[in-house]
């Protein structure tokens, strides 16, 4: 996927970036837009969850596959809000990507991870403790 998605506006590529937000995120943005700004192109930016979840829907996937992706897919051009999925062998599939809003994944929150790494902590306690029983065994 890595260089192949094309800019309708400008007909650079989009790169590959790193949202600078709490929680970072991978987005592409178009080459033109990210060095002179979105006044040389006005070009939106593209969540890569966004490009994958549609790509796989376009490839007809369950998950996103890089490898089938590549095999399948010449380059993706983007217009405005709009994806065309070029084939390698010529057909082109179009897809809008503004709907797609909400991630079928669930993004991971604060409390989320709080929740986690308490368990953890927890299941590494419960070890600890096996342990130590284990060792007054040992000691009779
Ligand atoms: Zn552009």
């Amino acid at each position: 996927m890595t260089s192949n998605i094309r800019c309708g506006c400008c007909g650079y590529n989009y790169q590959r970036r790193i949202s600078s937000a709490k929680k970072p995120y991978h987005f592409w943005s178009c080459r033109t837009k990210q060095n002179k700004g979105a006044k040389f192109c006005p070009s939106k930016n593209i969540k890569e969850w966004q490009i994958k979840e549609i790509a796989s829907d376009v490839l007809g996937l369950a998950d996103f596959d890089e490898e089938q992706f590549s095999k399948e897919i010449d380059h993706i051009l983007t217009t405005e809000f709009q994806l065309d999925f070029v084939f390698q062998n010529g057909k082109v599939v179009q897809r809008t990507f503004e709907r797609h809003e909400n991630p079928r994944k669930v993004e991971w929150t604060d409390e989320m991870r709080q929740a986690l790494s308490k368990k953890l902590k927890g299941r590494k306690r419960e070890k600890r403790e096996q342990k130590s029983n284990h060792d007054t065994r040992n000691d009779k």
